[in-house]
């Protein structure tokens, strides 16, 4: 479904990614950690084109995204889902409200809207909260509204950037039970970037280890946290240890 191809991204004299190439399959659920400024959110960010590449390809469904001219880069936008560390509700809207904005804005009808809302809120669990101000609402409720916003598209691409690092861990599980379910029982198609070990392990289908910009292990979690060839990869396995 997702192919990235020799992506390559440069900072001043920095090389953020250098030369990386990904597959994502559809229904699966990628992985992809490292140490902090190994280049993740570059290359996650670059897949909806908010970092704009040097060079290489992003291929999603046949369609080169690297290419896209402004009107078709909006298009693929509504169909990629994006969640990230800091989930920027709005704070004088409802939690149904800021679901449908972006839906409203996209030109949809309003009462089609307002359904598509409260069927994403439902799945993250928030069916019981549509009226709530975001301020009346956890740091893990908030996140989930951030995830229904996401899926109210019905994106076929669901991209992750941390989406627990900002939450104490206390709620960081509420929202990492709702990504598990995600990735398991709706099948979703997702690359996931976290440093949560115990949800890679069991979500998971391929991991992807980065350091310094580059690819430097793929595999299955039981592949790459039991018998690790990278340097990388030998750390997260004494962590699990
Ligand atoms: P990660 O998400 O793995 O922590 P990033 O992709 O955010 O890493 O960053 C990779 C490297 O690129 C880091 O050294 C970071 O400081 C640098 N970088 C990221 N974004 C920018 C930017 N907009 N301007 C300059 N340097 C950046
Ligand atoms: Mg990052």
């Amino acid at each position: 479904m997702l192919a990235i191809h020799n992506l390559y991204k440069q900072f001043g004299n920095l090389i953020a990614v250098n030369d990386l190439s990904l597959t994502v399959n559809k229904g699966k659920t990628v992985v992809l950690m490292g140490p902090s400024g190994c280049g993740k959110s570059t290359t996650i960010r670059a897949i909806n084109r908010l970092v704009e590449p040097d060079r290489g390809s992003i291929i999603l469904n046949g369609a080169n995204i690297l290419s896209m001219q402004p009107d078709e880069l909006r298009d693929i936008r509504k169909r990629i889902g994006f969640v990230f560390q800091h989930f920027n509700l709005i704070g004088r809207l409802t939690t149904a409200e800021n679901v449908m904005l972006g839906l409203v804005m996209s030109g949809m009808d309003k009462e089609l809207a307002r359904a598509k809302a409260v069927e994403a809120l439902d799945k993250v669990g928030l069916e019981q909260h549509l009226g709530h101000k975001p301020s009346e609402l956890s740091g893990g409720q908030q996140q989930r509204v951030g995830i229904a916003r996401a899926l109210a598209y019905e994106p076929e691409l669901m991209l992750w950037d941390e989406p627990t690092a900002s939450l104490d861990p206390i709620l960081v599980r509420e929202v990492l039970i709702v990504m598990e379910e995600l990735a398991r029982y709706r099948a979703s198609t997702m690359l996931v970037v976290t440093h949560e070990l115990p949800f890679a392990l069991r979500v998971a289908d391929e991991i992807v280890l980065m350091d310094q910009g580059s690819i430097v292990e793929v595999g299955a979690p039981a592949q790459v946290f039991v018998k690790p060839v990278s340097d990388i990869g030998k750390k997260y396995k004494e962590l699990i240890e």
